[in-house]
């Protein structure tokens, strides 16, 4: 199991940029794009849905600075059609309910999008997310484990980075409700 774990992690193909400017949340939009995120987007859905069947996980981890922060999560997580799930940082911390935990000790899940935001990626972590299709992580360390496994990363701030792509969801939504 250990060794089918680390083939998978040395599989993934890495694309990381530097920085929670303009240029970062356009990239990550492209990216978002490119996987379909946006194709059901303005159908808002509930984020507390089941995060095993979801097709979108918007994760938080302790990175997020405090439980002020899970709404934007949870709002992003429904702008996208998603989910909302988290680290057990944040459940242990009481910040996220126990259904939400994804791990080891929480749910195995499978999504096509997987967005970890400020989560370290420890092993107990990434073993509930590893087959996740696309892993985007978002984390202000460049040596943060959790870049190990992603697809795309974003060395910045989580509540610079996770604002701004609403904001660019939404200006977004805008321009095809105007169509
Ligand atoms: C037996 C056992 C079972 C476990 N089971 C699970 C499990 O099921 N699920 C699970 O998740 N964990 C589990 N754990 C705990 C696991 O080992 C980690 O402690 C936990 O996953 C860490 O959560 P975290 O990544 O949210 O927090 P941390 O490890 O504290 O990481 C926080 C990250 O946020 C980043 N950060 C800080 N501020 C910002 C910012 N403003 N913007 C962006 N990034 C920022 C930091 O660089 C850091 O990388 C288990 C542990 C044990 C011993």
């Amino acid at each position: 199991m250990k060794k089918e774990f680390r083939r998978i992690c040395a599989d993934r193909m890495r694309i990381r940029i530097q920085g929670d400017d303009g240029e970062a949340i356009k990239l990550l939009m492209k990216k978002l794009e490119e996987r379909g995120a946006f194709d059901g987007l303005g159908n808002s859905t509930d984020p507390d849905g089941n995060i095993r069947t979801a097709t979108i996980l918007v994760s938080g981890g302790r990175g997020i600075g405090s439980k002020e922060f899970i709404p934007t999560l949870r709002e992003l997580a429904s702008l996208l059609g998603g989910t909302f799930s988290s680290s057990r940082a944040n459940v242990a911390a009481g910040w996220a309910d126990r259904s939400r935990q994804v791990g080891q000790t929480g749910k195995y899940v499978t999504p096509k999008i997987y967005i970890a935001c400020g989560i370290s990626g420890m092993d107990q972590h990434l073993a509930g997310m590893i087959q996740s299709e696309y892993i985007i992580a978002i984390n202000k360390s460049s040596t943060a484990p959790i870049f190990r496994v992603a697809d795309f990363g974003i060395v910045g701030d989580v509540k610079v980075i996770i604002p701004g792509l609403i904001k660019a969801i939404e200006e977004t939504i805008g321009k095809e409700i105007k169509r």
